[in-house]
């Protein structure tokens, strides 16, 4: 189980969301079988998106961020539901890059690619999506969350996100913050939490060493907040075996036939768990006559 947290200093000037989610994104790391480079940019995305998508208020709603960044991992997505429960993959999980030497860390900056967009996309349950993107600045994703909250929805922003990978490959800490600054925050504050920003020990290492809300206390450091908001989150897929038979009804009737010829059932693995469904040419007949 991974953690959120919601606080506002007492003034509503400022809001921070802040996961902790070492066990989030060591499933995602199972699941996919992950290098650490992957599981360092998948991780980061995906605890960008569960911020983002836990904020929302309707029941049903979904938030993705897709990063295109042209590196070699490919794609990379992550979608959450409104309570930040989240799932994801990569489109190459089987990327593997030497660590960077100029500073000893992962190059998820190399491994995602410069060249692209990040998208993030609401689907509230209407006819469309809200979809905005902005231009990746460095492929590391933090930067380019502040970047998209910045100039794609005009709000005053500041993000880390990290995920720190054990010798033996696992997930040793994983988590982020998203600060958010209302309009009219008045220029002390927001000098002081730039201080705090800078001052603060490395993400992973507060995750890893000590507790989520030692995040809070850093980041707001000197400005007085209170919690608003607190739950657990989990990595969480929501596929089913409708769901699986419905996507397999859309396809064309010669498709279907050529999958079904030689009378063994469809085999379809789920792209974001490690669900495995095997499906009967007469379930996909039963529910298409349904
Ligand atoms: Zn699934």
């Amino acid at each position: 189980m991974g953690e959120i947290i919601r606080a506002v200093s007492d003034e509503d000037f400022v809001k921070i969301s802040v996961i902790t989610a070492r066990d989030v994104a060591e499933r995602a790391r199972r699941i996919h079988g992950l290098q650490p480079v992957g599981t360092a940019a998948l991780g980061r995305t995906l605890c960008g998106a569960a911020m983002l998508g836990e904020v929302m208020k309707e029941e049903r709603a979904q938030l993705s961020i897709r990063v295109n960044g042209g590196g070699p991992l490919g794609t990379v997505l992550a979608i959450s539901d409104s309570e930040g429960n989240v799932r994801g993959y990569v489109e190459n999980p089987e990327v593997d890059l030497p660590i960077r030497e100029s500073d000893g860390k992962l190059d998820v900056g190399a491994a995602v690619g410069r060249n692209g967009l990040l998208t993030v996309s609401r689907d509230l349950g209407l006819r469309e999506p809200y979809t905005g993107s902005t231009e990746l600045h460095s492929g590391e994703i933090g930067e380019d969350l502040v970047a998209y909250l910045t100039e794609s929805e005009q709000l005053g922003a500041a993000c880390g996100l990290g995920v720190l990978v054990d010798t033996d490959c696992s997930v040793k800490a994983a988590g982020g913050f998203i600060v958010q600054l209302m309009p009219f925050a008045p220029e002390e504050t927001v000098a002081q939490l730039e201080d705090n920003i800078f001052m603060m020990d490395q993400l992973t290492t507060i995750l890893d060493e000590d507790d989520i809300e030692e995040v809070i206390r850093q980041v707001l450091k000197d400005i007085p907040w209170h919690i608003v908001e607190r739950h657990s989150v989990e990595y969480r897929c929501d596929c089913s075996r409708e769901k699986v038979t419905r996507a397999l009804l859309s396809l064309s009737d010669d498709d279907l036939n050529e999958l079904t010829a030689d009378g063994a059932p469809i085999e379809v693995s789920c792209r974001f768990c490690d669900a495995i469904y095997s499906i009967t040419a007469e379930e996909i007949l039963k529910m298409a006559e349904e």
